[in-house]
């Protein structure tokens, strides 16, 4: 690997799904890997935690034993209308279930096991000089790498310092998500809409039923706090309120994040390949948010690698990753935007998931433009 004067070849910022994906698979072969996070482990994440199975070559790869880790199989999608009217259909490559809490602690365990280093700070700024990059924590130290990967989510105090022009868009969206106990088939995920938002509910590892909802910011102001607005609002969908009304939450209280939103983003900012959701966010009701991170982790690890071997320079690496994501992402991420622009208008989002399921043809033909193939492991 390249020889250089910085304190490591790979700074990695985020310790995410993305940032640590990528840190197990560069330190597999061989790297030397900072990742900067600034938070503990474990911690539970808003998220519907169900993944597409398109990750598990690359997790085999990895030695990334997802059933140790006992979680869900998920084969079937339940989709309902506001109205509560219902299709169901078969996920073609399917999924799993796991908690954000025990997933993202079991790849920090396996990356630490592959000697990687994770410090928790926050990156508050980083430039790029003479070809090594200088970045700043909150703690006050200066770190210096050679390659530097964006793993820093979806909204980051980085997106400000580095003013991304996805900002200037508006975020009108927030979430909820807590975990319950109740009643719920561990192989299906239920995506069940109301006024202004969806809901997903799918089970997780211990028996554990993940409910997490997205809705806009509009209608959510109204109400007073979150019970009266899954009261009043959620459960008017007879599913959810059903649901709702048998499973007892297992959190003192709901998780909340707001300010979401799926504007495009650049893959490559400042030298710095973006992966997972720092290089976009797809719509959640696509269910394939995760999946894309792992994914995008593979293709920065890869190039990085031959440009750590000097096989390829440092423009090569960036346009490499820059096109292998585009081929593997864009199309997808434009169909989830147009899915989401559809449920930013209450009505227009009525008739579609009406249409919907009086039309149960078009949901696989969904499914299908937004979620990938199984990872290929040949191809680098
Ligand atoms: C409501 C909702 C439901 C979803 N449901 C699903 C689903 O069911 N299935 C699915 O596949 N996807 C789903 N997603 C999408 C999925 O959660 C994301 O795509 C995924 O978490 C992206 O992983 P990531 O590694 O890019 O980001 P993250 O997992 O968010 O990791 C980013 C990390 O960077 C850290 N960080 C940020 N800034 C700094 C800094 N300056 N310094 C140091 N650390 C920093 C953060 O603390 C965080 O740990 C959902 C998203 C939402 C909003």
């Amino acid at each position: 690997m390249k020889n250089s004067n910085c304190d490591t070849e790979v700074i990695i910022i985020g310790g995410g799904l993305a940032g640590l994906t990528s840190a197990i698979h560069l330190t597999k072969m061989g790297c030397k890997v900072i990742v900067i996070e600034k938070n503990s482990y474990p911690k539970h994440k808003v998220c519907g935690e169900y993944i597409s199975n398109e990750v598990l070559p690359y997790f085999d790869w990895l030695q990334v034993n997802i059933e140790e880790l006992k979680p869900t199989h998920i084969s079937t999608l339940q989709f309902s209308s506001e109205s509560g009217r219902t299709i169901e259909t078969k996920l073609p490559l399917g999924g799993f279930g796991i908690s954000r809490y025990a997933l993202d602690y079991a790849l920090y365990l396996k990356a630490i096991s592959q000697n990687c280093e994770i410090t928790e700070d926050q990156v508050n700024e980083l430039i790029f000089k003479d070809d090594i990059f200088e970045v700043y924590l909150a703690s006050g130290k200066t770190l210096t790498s050679k390659v530097v990967l964006g793993g820093f989510g979806k909204r980051s105090n980085l997106d400000l310092k580095m003013e991304r022009p996805f900002l200037k868009n508006k975020s009108p969206w927030l979430a909820v998500k807590s975990h319950y106990q109740g009643e719920f088939a561990n192989d299906v995920v239920g995506l069940h809409n109301f006024k202004g938002g969806y809901c997903g509910v799918s089970k997780v590892e211990n028996n554990l039923l993940n409910i997490c909802y997205l809705t806009n910011f509009k209608s959510f102001k109204k109400y007073k706090n979150i019970e009266e607005f899954q009261e009043t609002v959620v459960s008017q969908n007879p599913h959810l309120k059903n649901i709702l009304e048998n499973s007892q939450s297992v959190f003192e209280k709901p998780l909340t994040i707001s300010q979401i939103c799926f504007e495009k983003k650049e893959n490559v900012e400042n030298h710095i390949l973006m992966m997972g959701d720092t290089a976009g966010l797809i719509h959640p009701l696509c269910g394939n948010g995760m999946a894309m991170a792992i994914h995008s982790a593979k293709l920065a690890s890869d190039q990085t690698i031959k440009f750590l071997s000097d096989k390829i320079s440092r423009e090569e690496m960036e346009q490499n990753y820059s096109s292998n994501w585009n081929k593997n992402f864009k199309q997808r991420l434009w169909y989830g935007r147009i899915l989401g622009s559809t449920f930013e208008h209450s009505k227009l989002s009525e008739v579609l998931t009406n249409l919907i399921t009086y039309l149960p043809f078009l949901l696989p033909i969904i499914i299908r433009k937004t979620h990938g193939k199984e990872i290929n492991m040949t191809q680098n």
